[in-house]
């Protein structure tokens, strides 16, 4: 099964980029857990707690790493743009193409250096989707401007919601924001 937002994909909705926050993005934590195990070689033999006790340090710090890095899932489809996480608690964003106001790309100098970054987009709604710590964010960038330019050519006109005042595609039924039903 191909991986897709939570809340499933609508009618001809199709995933075009999915992607997590990069392992660099990480790397205080990863390299914590890697240093703390040569420090095994100093207490091996004379202190076999303190030995243990470390390696298991390392191992829960290396894998709670990771669990909470997969928590993140993003995606960006030929209508909207999905953040989601979990892990302990929930958290789902979205914006659709139509209400993206605008998309920006932050990078300091090391994380240009490793090629990541946080990606914001902004919506009408007042929703912000950010992606934190992922690879090449330029080219995902460029993918959602790309993403929401093709959506706007498919879909030109568009619908006022009398509940929120989104704009929706024309051919929409609900508003992709309030998902209030449009008049028709
Ligand atoms: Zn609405």
């Amino acid at each position: 099964m191909a991986i897709e937002p939570e809340d499933g994909l609508q009618k001809d909705e199709e995933v075009k980029k999915f992607f997590r926050p990069s392992l660099w993005h990480y790397t205080t934590q990863y390299s914590l857990a890697l240093l703390l195990l040569p420090l095994t070689v100093l207490t091996w033999h004379f202190l076999d707690y303190t030995t243990a006790l470390i390696v298991v340090l390392s191992i829960g710090l290396l894998s709670t790493t990771e669990l909470y890095r997969r928590g993140h899932k993003f995606f960006v489809t030929n209508e909207r743009v999905v953040r989601q996480f979990k892990f302990f608690k929930k958290r789902f964003n979205q914006g659709t193409f139509d209400l993206v106001t605008d998309i920006s790309v932050n990078q300091n100098i090391l994380q240009r250096i490793l090629k990541v970054g946080t990606i914001k987009v902004n919506t009408a709604s007042g929703e912000n989707i950010e992606f934190k710590g992922v690879k090449h964010p330029r080219s995902i960038k460029n993918s959602i401007t790309e993403a929401k330019h093709d959506k706007h050519q498919r879909d030109p006109k568009t619908e006022k919601c009398e509940n929120c005042e989104a704009e929706n595609p024309d051919s929409s039924n609900y508003c992709s924001d309030c998902g209030e039903e449009l008049g028709t």
